[in-house]
């Protein structure tokens, strides 16, 4: 990402007085704040960041300026990135399939809890980690409520987490148990399931849980109003006391996407409009909106002239494109944008702080994104 110049109040602001025409990232330090500071009184237990969503290090400093003091983390390189930038940070190494040099840079990281959901990697971690260590069983469900399939790579089944679950403290190890919804979960009843079965599999273990950790999945504002994070966690508050009575897990949530999306607000200008209806733009599936084929387009987008004024006119439908030579390069369906959009305008796409600079490639030359930041996105 370019250098930064100065903070701006807003992205029609840097616009209108640079002009550029090359994609750029607008920051919000505040929005990152307030993501967190949502999470961290809202949520029923410890709030950890899933760190692959945006390992940008102001993002990580942002969240840790709040109080974020844990981070997913699922290899050797984002453990030494969370080092650097929250030094005393917990990190929860919840890639349940590790090296054994990966298991030592981990012990080196002093990594606090580790997730498994096999037997080989088990046996693995038996043979390097010390007694005492925390160790969360992952296991999946038949999906729901979620726009892709976790449970498709990660995640034993409930018969096999029971079998798990019950070598944990025999090996000397802290039980916990673990799950992931998938992502962009707008149900809360996704949550409540993996609870009630989370509790099912440690009574069939007879093993008790210290921790339960319900993953991320949290749904950020994408289409439609935005989602009420907060129904989320009155409902996995009320399911982990309904599952587990007296005795229940404390609770730890992993939320990427969620926690930042709504920091960056992308900019794209419009470097064609072909036939009326193809609208090519500087940056597509290669850079910043690479999650748009797998989760569908955000439709928070505003567009404005060269000179930062909003265009207003009806919508009309019109495919969209990036600017490398691949065909794969486009949106998926049809965007709506005003009529009288114009070449040199700018699309203001919105939450688009998870994983978009994460994933972002140089592919054909293009992706670089200049990073501004602003006082409102
Ligand atoms: C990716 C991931 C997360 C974060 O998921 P979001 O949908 O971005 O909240 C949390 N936990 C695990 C294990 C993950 O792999």
């Amino acid at each position: 990402m370019g250098r930064e110049q100065g903070i701006w109040a807003t992205p029609a602001e840097h616009l209108r007085r640079t002009r550029p025409d090359h994609p750029v990232i607008y920051a919000c330090p505040a929005a990152f704040q307030d993501s967190a500071r949502r999470f961290l009184t809202g949520f029923p237990g410890l709030v950890s960041y899933a760190v692959k969503a945006n390992p940008d290090e102001d993002v990580l400093a942002n969240l840790a300026s709040v109080g974020v003091r844990a981070f997913d983390v699922a290899s050797p390189a984002e453990m030494t990135l969370v080092r650097r930038i929250v030094p005393g940070a917990a990190l929860h190494y919840n890639n349940p399939v590790r090296s054994p040099a990966e298991i030592a840079a981990g012990l080196r990281h002093g990594a606090a809890s580790w997730s498994v959901d096999s037997h080989s990697e088990l046996d693995k971690l038996a043979a390097q980690l010390p007694a005492g260590a925390e160790v969360a069983v992952r296991f999946k469900l038949p999906v729901a409520g979620a726009a892709y399939d976790f449970g498709a790579k990660f995640g034993a089944t409930e018969d096999r987490a029971a079998d798990l679950l019950r070598r944990v403290p025999a090996q000397g190890f802290v039980a916990a148990m673990t799950f992931h919804p998938g992502t962009q979960c707008t149900d809360p009843a996704a949550w409540e399931s993996y609870i009630a079965a989370a509790a099912g599999i440690a009574r069939a273990a007879e093993v008790p849980i210290a921790r339960l950790n319900v993953g991320g999945g949290f749904p950020a504002h994408r289409c439609g109003d935005a989602p009420r994070l907060e129904v989320i966690f009155a409902a996995i508050a009320a399911a982990a006391r309904r599952a587990f009575g007296p005795d229940a897990p404390s609770l730890v949530c992993e939320p990427g996407r969620a926690m930042v999306a709504e920091g960056f607000t992308l900019a794209a200008r419009v470097k064609a409009i072909r036939d009326a209806t193809h609208v090519f733009l500087n940056d597509g599936i290669y850079g910043g909106l690479a999650e748009a084929p797998v989760m569908g387009n955000i439709d928070r987008i505003e567009v404005l002239d060269s000179t930062g004024a909003p265009r207003k006119g009806p919508p009309v439908a019109r495919e969209v494109f990036g600017p490398t030579c691949d065909s794969l390069d486009r949106l998926p369906g049809t965007l709506s944008l005003p009529a009288d959009m114009a070449e040199g305008d700018y699309l203001l796409i919105r939450g688009l702080g998870a994983y978009s600079t994460a994933t972002a490639t140089r592919f054909n030359g293009y992706g670089a994104l200049e990073r501004v930041t602003v006082l409102a996105a």
